[in-house]
């Protein structure tokens, strides 16, 4: 029986994976994205939909970083990790996930404690800096390191039903310490240490698509940068608000430095 001649243009098993986007920024904002490289801070609730959504639009460089391994109580929100990562590290496990959803990109895990010694090492090549971290001390960490060298920081924070995220660009209005200049107590903003950490799944996945939103639109100059803008989901109320940052000139970080 003769088949008939097949009508499929595709050449590859990968051939159209970004056609449903390349009419939004064209070829030329693919292959910034291709040539983008994107440090994040946090296999987790965060991390899994900013991770998924940058590794399918087809950044070329993601290194995802994460120092706990995947426990039970995770897997509500964290669905970068299965039943069956249970007990292995997040960064492998989410790394193992994004590759297989798009091996044409190079992503990078590593297992380790961000710190003031290693952030530089760690953070490497990396030109943008995402936060899905969960405790305020790592992200002041981050986000001084982002300040010195001239890096955006894209910082997004859950709880429950609330979510926030704010873009922070270099040279380009305030700086994350200018929203946050009070460090918070170490012992309530630590969430992973408090012995129930309540979040609901979709949260983490609206405030992490939006965060993910943010950096394709910074890659691919696509739209209109949100500096200054602090946004704060309410899932319960179905409500955003905006507060608008101003650089502050006495900010120890960006201004007097
Ligand atoms: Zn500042």
């Amino acid at each position: 029986m003769n088949q008939p001649e097949s009508k499929c243009s595709c050449q590859t098993p990968t051939a159209g994976r970004y056609d449903r986007q390349l009419p939004l920024f064209g070829r030329e904002g693919q292959e910034k994205l291709a040539n983008a490289s994107v440090f994040i801070a946090g296999a987790g609730g965060l991390g899994s939909p900013v991770a998924t959504y940058l590794a399918a639009a087809g950044v070329g460089k993601i290194v995802l970083l994460d120092c706990d391994t995947v426990e039970k109580t995770n897997l509500n929100r964290q669905f970068l990790h299965r039943d069956a990562d249970v007990g292995r590290q997040k960064a492998e496990s989410g790394a193992e996930k994004l590759k297989a959803m798009n091996p044409e990109i190079q992503v990078n895990s590593v297992c380790d404690l961000l710190t003031a010694e290693n952030v530089e090492n760690l953070i490497g090549g990396c030109q943008i800096i995402v936060d899905a971290l969960d405790n305020d001390k790592t992200r002041r960490l981050l986000a001084a390191f982002a300040v010195r060298t001239g890096r955006p920081y894209f910082h997004a924070a859950v709880s429950g039903f609330r979510g926030q995220f704010a873009s922070f660009y270099p040279k380009d209005g305030p700086c994350y310490f200018c929203a946050f200049p009070e460090a918070e107590d170490e012992n309530e903003s630590n969430e992973s240490e408090q012995p129930v950490f309540p979040i609901v799944g979709a949260t983490a996945g609206i405030i992490g698509s939006m965060q993910a939103n943010e950096i394709i639109k910074y890659i691919t100059n696509a739209g209109k940068k949100q500096v200054g803008r602090l946004f704060i989901w309410d899932g319960l109320s179905n409500s955003f608000d905006v507060i608008e940052i101003e650089k502050d000139a006495e900010c120890a970080v960006c201004c007097k430095n």
